[in-house]
């Protein structure tokens, strides 16, 4: 029977006697009202040991037995022990995922709303010194590098950064952040020493073998120019000069680019206010000299806005540009060069040709070093590959990106684009 039935019955058998009684001492109402008190007051009690049970945290039995009262007691004994079988699952859940976060070999730390330290995992505590007694201290306040507090109040974290270990200076830590929740934040710092030093190994061998090649190189350019001058040379040797003189020239263009990229990668920014007017107008006027045609260059001049950087970087960029813009395209088409203030309040340099044209599979590639498109061509295009990787590194320097829209067989169109903080 449910209990509550037998709620209703003791109700029901207190309340019928009470009833005869009252008929025949006269009394009903008095007779009813003393059950009905009799049985608020036993319910008052149950209440009042409920109170005390779940006041003491539920624990011990010392509670009734009977009636509806009994069930209630073992819903909240039920509910109690599925709650703390849940408590310890979590506990446990929360215990392996410390374990396993503390073997992990990258620093993991998490972040409040205002950069206070929420927790860290032990990598943590090596790589970026911080303690467990720091939770709750903002991180700006322990990690003390320029480049990492900007970056934190930045709050654009689509880019990583490197900085050196606040624990040790030869180590290389390369920092992201990753927001989420509602204001929470991950951080994660990834020791890159050795990655660095590979690179660094790499970009010191390219620099050293294309700085060593320069000499004996120009030692054969000159013996070669010597014999094209001879009289009398018989015309198959004079082919074969020829030859040799046009190769070692794409040589010193290699080198020459080789250089150029490893000067990229290891030369310190350089920053002044460039009049980019003049030296668009310089570019161009240069290469309808080397065009022998002068309308073929055609630039046009939206802002006077000048940037921010290293001139010679931009100018050798800008050239890469032009040069390619013309290089693909045929010689009776027109090229446009565009200076203007973009959407985003930057500036944007646009080179915009009627050529050849770049299928959709290779644009994502023609930024890498050495990759050229094979091309069925009536003409031989001489390139090093190189071009466009310089310009992909000057203008990561100079914090702008590259845009490429081209169409095989109707054009190319290459946009630079420059922050609003690089214009001065
Ligand atoms: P390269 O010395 O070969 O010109 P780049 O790095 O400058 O080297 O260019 C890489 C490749 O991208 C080129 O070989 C060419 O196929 C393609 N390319 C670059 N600019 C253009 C352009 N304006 N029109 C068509 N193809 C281009």
């Amino acid at each position: 029977m449910q209990r509550w039935y037998r709620e209703l019955n003791l109700l029901l058998l207190l309340t019928l006697p009470a009833l005869v009684l009252g008929m025949f001492t006269g009394y009903i109402a008095l007779c009813l009202l003393v059950v009905v008190t009799l049985l608020l007051i036993r319910q008052t009690i149950y209440i009042d040991h409920l109170e005390k049970w779940l006041s003491r945290g539920a624990f011990g039995d010392k509670h009734p037995q009977h009636g509806i009262w009994r069930d209630i007691y073992y819903h909240i004994w039920k509910i109690r022990k599925i709650d703390k079988k849940r408590k310890k699952k979590l506990t446990r859940m929360i215990d392996r995922f410390r374990t396993s976060t503390d073997a992990l070999p990258d620093a993991a730390v998490v972040l409040g709303s205002y950069g206070e330290i929420d927790w860290t995992n032990k990598s943590a505590r090596d790589i970026l010194g911080l303690k467990k007694s720091d939770k709750g201290q903002r991180i700006a306040n322990l990690v003390r590098n320029p480049l990492f507090i900007q970056y934190l109040k930045s709050n654009d974290y689509q880019q990583k950064i490197s900085i050196p270990s606040p624990v040790n200076e030869n180590i290389i830590l390369q920092i992201s952040i990753v927001p989420y929740g509602t204001g929470l934040r991950l951080l994660l710092a990834q020791d890159i020493t050795q990655l660095k030093n590979i690179e660094r190994m790499r970009t010191d061998f390219v620099a050293n073998v294309s700085h060593e090649l320069r000499t004996p190189l120009t030692v054969l350019k000159g013996y070669l120019e010597t014999l094209l001058e001879l009289e009398n040379v018989p015309s198959v040797y004079l082919r074969s000069f020829q030859n040799m003189s046009t190769q070692t020239e794409r040589m010193q263009l290699l080198i020459d680019d080789l250089l150029l990229l490893a000067r990229l990668e290891t030369k310190s920014k350089k920053s002044e206010c460039i009049n980019i007017s003049e030296l668009l107008k310089q570019l161009c006027k240069e290469s309808d000299l080397l065009e022998k045609d002068e309308c073929r260059v055609n630039l046009k001049l939206d802002s006077p806005t000048n940037l921010l950087g290293d001139p010679e970087e931009l100018r050798s960029a800008f050239s890469n540009l032009l040069a390619n813009a013309l290089k693909y395209s045929p010689a009776d088409k027109p090229v446009y060069v565009k200076w203007f203030k973009n959407s985003e309040n930057g500036v944007c340099l646009e080179i915009e040709d009627f050529g050849e044209g770049i299928s959709s599979n290779d644009i994502p590639r023609i930024t890498e070093r050495f990759y050229r498109v094979e091309v069925k061509r009536n003409r031989k295009i001489n390139g090093t590959g190189l071009g466009l990787a310089i310009v992909k590194h000057v203008l990561v320097r100079h914090d702008a990106r590259l845009e490429i829209d081209s169409q095989l067989g109707k054009g190319s169109r290459f946009r630079c684009q420059f922050p609003q903080k690089r214009i001065c």
